[in-house]
């Protein structure tokens, strides 16, 4: 079993999530198949699909205009939120700090996060993607928690690029991750792979040693292009 998790990112209306939905339901899977969508779409029923967020306040309640806590998404019924995804860390600066102060929130909810790391191409470039991975991995999770999580490496510079790295490329990564988790308490972590991810890619990606599914950008818009990752493997 892989997990499929779609971001939205900020596209789409409910009535397309419905119709997603109505797509899928009659997709036959084993997967784990997640969609994170807009805050305005959550309360839609998923059917066989989790819903989720793409962020989540650092706060609980209280005066923070147009934050949304945890707990407001669970009451949604979502299940899961993407926490520390590079736009965020790109636009909103997020750092890993903060992240892990969000994943701290998600927990608290009953929320499952997943949480994104991954290099920039100047980090890549000057030799860093494995420092920037651990130290992600590390400064973005909690110590000793005792609840599930999510992780899923993006390396930032193939995010709606059209690029992937190499086979060994996300073979080294997700090792290291899956390292990093177990020395943390937290072997068996499910970490995902994300970045143009397609119908034609996806199987090969998921046969990497250490990839226990995906994480789709673009290509979980349209039922068209998403049903094909979906069913690419068992
Ligand atoms: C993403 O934004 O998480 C992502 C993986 O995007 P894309 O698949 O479009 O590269």
């Amino acid at each position: 079993m892989k997990v499929i998790a779609g971001n939205w990112k900020m596209n789409g209306t409910r009535n397309g999530l419905k119709d997603m939905v109505a797509a899928l339901q009659n997709v036959e899977t084993e997967n784990k198949v997640i969609l994170c969508v807009p805050f305005t779409m959550l309360g839609v029923d998923g059917g066989k699909v989790s819903l989720g967020s793409q962020d989540v306040s650092t706060h609980d309640h209280g005066a923070y205009t147009g934050e949304v806590s945890a707990q407001m998404i669970s009451d949604t019924g979502a299940k899961y939120v993407i926490v520390g995804h590079s736009e965020r860390r790109q636009y909103h600066n997020e750092t890993n700090d903060i992240v892990r102060q969000k994943v701290e929130a998600a927990l608290s909810a009953g929320l499952t996060p997943i949480v994104c790391v991954g290099e920039t191409m100047d980090e890549k470039q000057a030799g860093k993607t494995m420092e920037i991975i651990e130290s992600g991995v590390r400064e973005s999770i909690p110590n000793n928690i005792d609840k599930d999580i999510i992780v899923a490496y993006e390396p930032r510079w193939a995010i709606g690029a059209g690029l992937t790295p190499t086979t060994e490329e996300i073979a080294e990564a997700h090792k290291l991750i899956a390292d990093t988790l177990t020395s943390m308490g937290l072997a068996g972590t499910p970490v995902l792979y994300g970045a143009s991810v397609k119908g034609s890619n996806a199987a090969e990606i998921m046969s990497i040693p250490n990839v226990d599914g995906v994480l789709v950008g673009g290509a979980s818009l349209k039922p068209d292009d998403f049903i094909p990752i979906i069913t690419s493997v068992k």
